[in-house]
């Protein structure tokens, strides 16, 4: 073994609990992570998108802190880019996160009106328009990367499946423009990208040319479930095809 003492597939800086959508209480999620030889950073949803379910104020979100405060564990939360949350929290609060993530759960449009990386149906006018919604995306993404205060961007190339129902081939919309440019705004921006075993992604040219830039990079289960908490095999496999190793990582640290 030639790269460290071994991080690359043991840390796992992207797991849910039952304080936002996932199906495990904090506890599970902490003993399976004990299990599967994996040190555990929790990122509930930190968002007004989904009041009943997020951690949806600041006093839930000082609430949902101390509930992790003696827990063996990293302290983050998953940020939406199409929320105002990020923006609002108090320093104060904001600084008792170990580390922020970052999120693409919607993107702004030209329009007012917000973008999924989830659609299967374009909605007028994209179906007649992909390529220029494609650069939106792109652009927004950048945009997140570079303003909001997180250090890891989540899922980040998650990219339309109505796109890929269009043309299958990835680099039809992840060209190599818009590829430079995100590696551009991860690279200036020092944001981490993440390899999210849940999703899949990104894809491994634009992980290698990350990695030529001097990105840092972080897996994530993006665990909601008993079988997805803590499981990095295809997220550790494709960091090692790539040619990632432990220095490239991006390690947080425990606050106070
Ligand atoms: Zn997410
Ligand atoms: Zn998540």
């Amino acid at each position: 073994m030639t790269d460290g003492d071994g991080r690359l597939g043991t840390q796992d800086l992207h797991a849910h609990t039952t304080m936002s959508d996932g199906d495990l209480p904090l506890e599970r999620v902490v003993a399976l992570a004990v299990e599967r030889g994996v040190r555990i950073g929790i990122a509930d949803h930190i968002s007004t998108r989904n009041v009943e379910r997020f951690v949806a104020t600041e006093e839930r979100v000082r609430a949902y802190l101390d509930a992790l405060q003696d827990a063996p564990v990293f302290r983050s939360g998953e940020f939406c880019w199409c929320d105002t949350m990020w923006k609002e929290l108090p320093a104060e609060v904001m600084d008792r996160f170990d580390y922020r993530i970052g999120s693409n759960h919607g993107f702004h449009l030209p329009d007012g009106q917000m973008g999924s990386p989830w659609w299967r149906k374009l909605p007028a006018p994209w179906g007649q328009r992909p390529q220029e919604l494609m650069e939106i995306m792109v652009a927004n993404l950048c945009d997140m990367v570079r303003t909001m205060p997180i250090h890891i961007a989540a899922h980040s190339t998650l990219t339309p499946p109505a796109l890929y129902a269009l043309e299958a081939d990835v680099d039809a919309w992840w060209t190599d423009e818009r590829e430079d440019r995100y590696v551009e705004a991860l690279a200036d921006s020092g944001v981490a990208l993440e390899i999210s075993n849940r999703y899949r992604l990104p894809h491994d040219r634009l992980l290698r040319k990350a990695l030529q830039a001097g990105v840092r990079f972080s897996l994530g289960s993006d665990g909601h479930t008993e079988r997805q908490v803590a499981r990095l095999e295809w997220a550790e496999g494709t960091a090692r095809r790539v040619g990632i190793t432990d220095a490239d990582l991006f390690v947080p640290e425990r606050r106070g």
